[in-house]
């Protein structure tokens, strides 16, 4: 007996689906059915096109799907000081001479906010956590672009401008404002599009935080349920600074706020003796490893202790890059040089990139792989590139050869933001345009004139 096909919204086909499930299960010739945002079967697409009658169909032939990349940790609106930090300092808001976080206003960060939005689905990244003065303006690019999305504001009392200059001042008001700029965002922006943009909490960092305002931040992340972002351990500047305040090391003092458990995702995690690797180990926190900008500012974190030691690992770009392969690709050339041996495996830097990112983010039941029951979040990529052959187990040639640029199509919730390379929701010329615009403004006001 034959039953008839059942209605669907969209099939998409491919060469191989590789769905980065916990099993590794592969498909050739392969298809997923999506209805209501939902991937609802995958499998060969033979079977699936006469067990499901879709109202659109993408044809992915020369095609390879796989789920999209997880990028835990950004700052879009930091994209003006891209391709210059490098040479000039490495965290930002600790270095003079380039535009400063409290010069922008909410037009420009949105401008800004674009292109890095537009950068990250261009190379396959469909989930991203962003976090930045004016939130809202990271949240409406986000969303406008259709890009999976966990927003917060830049929590800090700590004047932005001492910072540059080596010094450490606080401030209540600046404390406070940054509070209510995150708690407006929440009120605005949680849940946004059901459940496609989510905000959380993500205190800068414990040197540029007052004990005070952790405390704050603990509080209302645990009233508001989330996970807590933050920069641990990045600089010796932070180390010494923290050292000087409470006399404990950065993770200690997380620990003693109690800020250092499973619901935090810490970016960086630089420069920690062995105590502080078995406190962040034992706590089960999430390690955001920034291994490209790290790479930049000739700085390796100790991943392989970490990770050993107990503490999850996930990826991020930092703003440094839009193209999460490029991050898994460092990730492991990295820890290699670190370890001086062929530690790590394609497959680990893989599911770093993509699963372990999503459970970080509390949204591992959602995303992180293609499987029935989840959200279909989809990255074609061009099976025709001459970087993706010879295809022999699919995972060595994707980190060690590919790149985002053999992004075709990206699929968010079931909709397909990107076609060929170019953005469907929005202008992506007009984007780079606006801001180039942007970055021409605050760099003349650090005294450079952009050439572009
Ligand atoms: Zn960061």
């Amino acid at each position: 007996m034959t039953t008839d096909p059942t209605p669907c919204d969209l099939l998409v086909t491919a060469d191989l689906i590789m769905t980065l499930d916990a099993a590794g299960r592969i498909v050739k010739h392969g298809a997923i059915a999506v209805t209501d945002r939902t991937i609802v079967d995958i499998g060969p697409a033979e079977e699936l096109r006469a067990r499901w009658t879709p109202a659109k169909t993408i044809d992915g032939k020369g095609r390879i799907a796989m789920a999209g990349l997880v990028n835990v940790h950004n700052h879009t609106p930091l994209m003006i000081t891209r391709g210059m930090i490098e040479d000039i300092g490495f965290a930002p808001m600790y270095t003079p001479g380039i535009p400063q976080g409290h010069w922008l206003d909410a037009d420009d960060a949105y401008a800004l906010s674009a292109l890095g939005h537009y950068e990250l689905l261009r190379a396959g990244c469909t989930t991203v956590m962003d976090f930045y003065r004016y939130p809202s303006s990271c949240a409406r690019a986000a969303a406008e672009l259709g890009v999976r999305a966990v927003i917060a504001g830049r929590v800090h009392d700590a004047e932005p401008g001492s910072l540059a200059d080596g010094k450490h001042s606080y401030s209540t008001a600046i404390g406070q404002a940054s509070l209510k700029e995150n708690a407006e965002l929440i009120a605005t922006w949680n849940g946004h599009d059901n459940g496609r943009i989510r905000c959380d909490w993500a205190p800068h960092a414990p040197d540029t935080c007052s004990d005070d305002l952790l405390r704050e931040v603990k509080k209302l992340a645990d009233a508001h349920g989330g996970n807590v972002h933050t920069h641990l351990s990045q600089l010796p500047a932070e180390i010494e600074a923290v050292k000087a305040r409470t006399g404990l090391t950065p993770p200690q003092l997380m620990d003693k706020l109690g800020l250092l458990n499973d619901r935090l995702i810490a970016a960086h995690c630089i420069h920690m003796d062995r105590a502080d690797i078995e406190l962040c180990g034992k706590s089960k926190m999430t390690v955001a490893h920034a291994p490209i900008g790290n790479a930049k500012g000739g700085r390796i974190a100790p991943i392989m202790e970490l990770m050993e030691a107990g503490a999850h690992i996930a990826l991020c770009t930092d703003t440094f890059s839009g193209d999460m392969i490029e991050a898994m690709r460092w990730a492991i050339s990295m820890q290699r040089i670190n370890r001086q041996g062929n530690v790590l495996d394609p497959r680990t830097v893989l599911d770093w990139g993509t699963q372990a990112g999503a459970n970080a983010l509390g949204l591992g039941e959602q995303v992180g792989s293609l499987e029935v029951g989840k959200r279909a979040d989809i990255v074609l990529l061009d099976n025709r590139s001459p970087s993706l052959a010879p295809m022999v187990d699919g995972y060595g040639v994707l980190v060690h050869s590919a790149s985002g640029h053999d992004v075709d199509t990206v699929i968010v919730d079931g909709r397909v933001v990107l076609a060929g390379g170019k953005l469907t929701l929005a202008d992506g010329d007009a984007i780079v345009a606006n801001a180039q615009a942007v970055a021409g403004k605050l760099w003349q006001r650090a005294g450079r004139e952009a050439i572009g």
